[in-house]
C-alpha cells in the first residue's frame, strides 16, 4: 500500500517509524516530514495547511491512505477536503476535530453529558470574565477557546497573572481569533495522564496511558512546553483508576460526539487528572499526542497500518491489538532558550553513537548532508526497557551521546514512576 502520512515532527517520525514496519506499506510518504523522517519515508515539500496539494499528490500517486498528525489541518476541514475527492483518510472531520479546536465547545459537552471536569464559565465579553474572574479563588485557569499551539493555558498563582493572562488573550489578543472566547476554569490538582485511544464512533480501543512532563526544567519548574518527556506505562497508577477514566470519560465522550452528529473517527486524546474525587478530563485532543506518540508506539505489536485501514473501514471493533509489558521512556532534547526565543541551524552530533534507543526527529533538517536543528523541541530519545528503571536509564544514556550547542533536557523524565 502507499501511504501519505501529513505533519513534520516527532509525533510523525513516530508514525511514519511505526508504518514502516508494516510489511504492507511499500511506499511511504510524509509532507514535509523533516530530517529524521527522511530516513523512513520519503519527504514531499508539501506544508499541512496546503490542502490542494496534498490531495493532487494523493491522486498523482494513488495514496491508499492519508494519516493526519497535527491539530491544525484537522480543524480547518483537511479530512472534509480529502474524503470529497474519495481519498481514504485517518482522523477525524471537521466538525468532530472541535472537540479538540473550541475548549468552549468540549467543556459544554461534557456539561451536557455528564462527564467529570473542572467547573468552568465561558466568556465572550471582557469585562463580563473580569468581574467574574475577581469573584474566584486563586491559584485560577484561564483557557484561549481557540488553538493556540499549546500555549492557550495559563495556570495563574496569583490575580495578577490571571488578570494578565485574560487581558492577553481577549484584548491584546496574542493568539489572534482563539481569544474570541475564554473558559475560566476551577483549578484542579492531582497526577496528570494521557490516555489516546484509537476511535471510530462509538467504537474506543484505548492504548496503554502515559505522563507528559510540561515545564521546561526539573521539578516542574519554568514555562510550559509542548512536552519535555514522557513515559509508560504509569506503575504508580492503579488499573482501577485507568479503568475509570476509560468508562466515565472517554467512552462517554465517543458516544457524546456520535449523539451530536459528530461522530469521531481517528485518535482521541484525553488529557486527565486524578483528582481526591476521581479522574476529571482537563482537556481532548483529536489526534496522536506528541511526545505521547513516542512512547506509545513502541510499546505497540500490532501493524498501526491494520489499525488504521481497520477504523477506517469500520471493524475497529474486532481488531486484536496488542501491547508489550515493557516501559518506555522519551527525553526530549530541547535548544537553548525553548520555550521562548531560539537558534536554528546547529549542527548536531552523536547521532550515530547511539545505541539500543530510538532518536524521533522533531525540530530538525537536512543541510548539506548534516542534520542541523530547525526547531524548539530538537529530538526525542526513546527507550524501551522491562521496567521505568531500566528504560530511562537507557534513554538517558542515548540521550548523553548526542550533543548541539545549547542543547537541555530534563533529568527527571519518570523519576516519579521509580518511587
Ligand atoms: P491543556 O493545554 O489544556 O492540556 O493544558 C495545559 C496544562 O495546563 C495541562 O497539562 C495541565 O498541566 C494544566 N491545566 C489545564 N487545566 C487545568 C486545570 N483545570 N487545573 C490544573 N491544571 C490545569
Amino acid at each position: 500500500m502507499r501511504v501519505l502520512v501529513i505533519g513534520g515532527g516527532g509525533r510523525e517520525h513516530a508514525i511514519c517509524w511505526a508504518l514502516k514496519k508494516s510489511p504492507k506499506v511499500r511506499e511511504l510518504y510524509c509532507a514535509p516530514g523533516n530530517g529524521g523522517i527522511a530516513e523512513v519515508a520519503e519527504c514531499v515539500p508539501i506544508q499541512v495547511n496546503q490542502f490542494e496539494e496534498i490531495g493532487q499528490f494523493a491522486l498523482d500517486h494513488s495514496i491508499d491512505l492519508v494519516v493526519i498528525g497535527p491539530d491544525d489541518p484537522l480543524s480547518e476541514g483537511i479530512v472534509d477536503h480529502l474524503e470529497a475527492k474519495k481519498i481514504p483518510v485517518f482522523g477525524p472531520r471537521k466538525n468532530a476535530a472541535i472537540l479538540e479546536a473550541s475548549k468552549v465547545f468540549s467543556k459544554d459537552l461534557f456539561k451536557k453529558y455528564n462527564i467529570p471536569t473542572a467547573a468552568y464559565e465561558s466568556f465572550e465579553n471582557y469585562d463580563e470574565a473580569l468581574s467574574y474572574l475577581h469573584k474566584q479563588q486563586i491559584p485560577i485557569v484561564i483557557k484561549a477557546d481557540g488553538l493556540a499551539a499549546g500555549k492557550g493555558v495559563v495556570v495563574a498563582q496569583s490575580m495578577e497573572e490571571a488578570e494578565k493572562a485574560l487581558h492577553d488573550i481577549m484584548v491584546t489578543k496574542i493568539f489572534g481569533a482563539s481569544g474570541d472566547q475564554v473558559v475560566i476554569e476551577e483549578f484542579l490538582s492531582g497526577q496528570e495522564m494521557s490516555i489516546l485511544s484509537f476511535v471510530d464512533g462509538n467504537v474506543v480501543r484505548p492504548m496503554v496511558p502515559a505522563q507528559d512532563h510540561k515545564a521546561v526544567f526539573d521539578d516542574d519548574k519554568g514555562p510550559n512546553t509542548g512536552g519535555m518527556g514522557t513515559y509508560t506505562p504509569l506503575p504508580h497508577i492503579p488499573q482501577s483508576i485507568i479503568d475509570e477514566a476509560i468508562e466515565t470519560i472517554i467512552k462517554p465522550t465517543a458516544a457524546a460526539m456520535v449523539s451530536e452528529g459528530r461522530s469521531f473517527r481517528g485518535v482521541l486524546f484525553a488529557g486527565l487528572m486524578i483528582t481526591p474525587q476521581g479522574p476529571k478530563t482537563i482537556e481532548f485532543n483529536a489526534r496522536f499526542g506528541d511526545p505521547e506518540t513516542q512512547v506509545v508506539l513502541p510499546r505497540l505489536k500490532t501493524d498501526l497500518l491494520d489499525i488504521f485501514l481497520a477504523a477506517v473501514n469500520g471493524h475497529l471493533e474486532q481488531m486484536d491489538i496488542q501491547w508489550s509489558d515493557e516501559a518506555a521512556v522519551c527525553v526530549i532534547l530541547a535548544s537553548e532558550g525553548y520555550p521562548a526565543f531560539y537558534p536554528k541551524g546547529l549542527p548536531i552530533e552523536g547521532l550515530d553513537k547511539v545505541k539500543d534507543a530510538l532518536v524521533f526527529h522533531a525540530g530538525t533538517a537536512l543541510k548539506d548532508g548534516q542534520i542541523v536543528t530547525n526547531g524548539g523541541r530538537v529530538l526525542g530519545v526513546t527507550a524501551l526497557g522491562k521496567d521505568i528503571a531500566e528504560a530511562r536509564e537507557k534513554a538517558y544514556t542515548a540521550a548523553d551521546c548526542i550533543r548541539f550547542d545549547g542543547m537541555h533536557y530534563r533529568s527527571d523524565i519518570a523519576k516519579k514512576a521509580l518511587v
